[in-house]
């Protein structure tokens, strides 16, 4: 099953992403995971990703799709995926449905989260990742913290804010990508028939279970 989260930065969409995936035992493949682990890593991939990824731009299509269309051909997600920050445009949205349809294979589930502006900007700016890319926990030191100030609870790294949610500009620059290319990809999928109702991702469902378990109620019933 191909179940795709959209939602604007700081919806907790990777968070809720997680969830299902440790449930579901499908993996979470998110681009800006891979784009980040290429980074530290300092591949060719990553150097050229992070040109467009430190200034608040969409990584290119020329980058981007063949990355995760080498992705999907793994053997981990035969039995399912949960795709987090892909599709991000229509474009990438249809060569998704390509190479999904070469396999038999379509996308089964579309979860919108949706946030109010106002507390995305401070979830963004309150927003913490661990620094080991194998673990890559997030967490945010109001909503949920680590139990010890800076430090993973999962594997005891050091956590940190992401470079580009430390950049004023980068954040409005990304908000104001997502508001023109990414939601019209809401309209695209409910036209397809698979848009799950929208899901408010408010303060009170913080921690995202709540969220989670309304997903995968859904996946249960197909
Ligand atoms: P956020 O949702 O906070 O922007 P992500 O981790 O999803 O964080 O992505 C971080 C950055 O990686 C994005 O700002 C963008 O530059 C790049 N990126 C991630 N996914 C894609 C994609 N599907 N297409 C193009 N660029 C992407
Ligand atoms: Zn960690």
């Amino acid at each position: 099953m191909v179940v795709i989260m959209l939602g604007a930065q700081g919806t907790g969409k990777g968070t809720v992403a997680g969830l299902i995936s440790q449930e579901t035992k499908w993996p979470q493949v998110s681009t800006g995971d891979i784009f980040r682990k290429n980074i530290s890593e300092k591949t060719e991939l990553g150097i050229e990703a992070d040109k467009y990824i430190s200034k608040g731009n969409l990584v290119p299509d020329t980058i981007t799709i063949p990355m995760v269309k080498d992705r999907l051909k793994e053997q981990d997600v035969k039995d399912g995926v949960i795709l987090d920050g892909f599709p991000r445009t229509i474009t990438q949205a249809e060569k998704l449905d390509e190479m999904l349809s070469k396999e038999g294979k379509k996308v089964d589930l579309v979860i919108n989260l949706t946030t109010p502006m106002e507390e995305i900007i401070d979830r963004i700016i309150t927003r913490r990742v661990c620094t080991n890319q194998e673990c890559k926990a997030t967490y945010n030191t109001k909503l949920h913290p680590p139990k010890i100030e800076g430090i993973c609870d999962k594997c005891g790294s050091p956590l940190k804010q992401r470079e580009d949610d430390t950049d004023p500009e980068a954040i409005k620059r990304r908000l104001e990508i997502y508001e023109k290319q990414t939601s019209p990809l809401v309209e695209y999928y409910k036209n397809k028939g698979v848009l799950r109702t929208e899901l408010v991702s408010v303060t009170a469902n913080h921690l995202g279970k709540d969220v989670a378990d309304e997903v995968l109620a859904d996946i249960n019933k197909k």
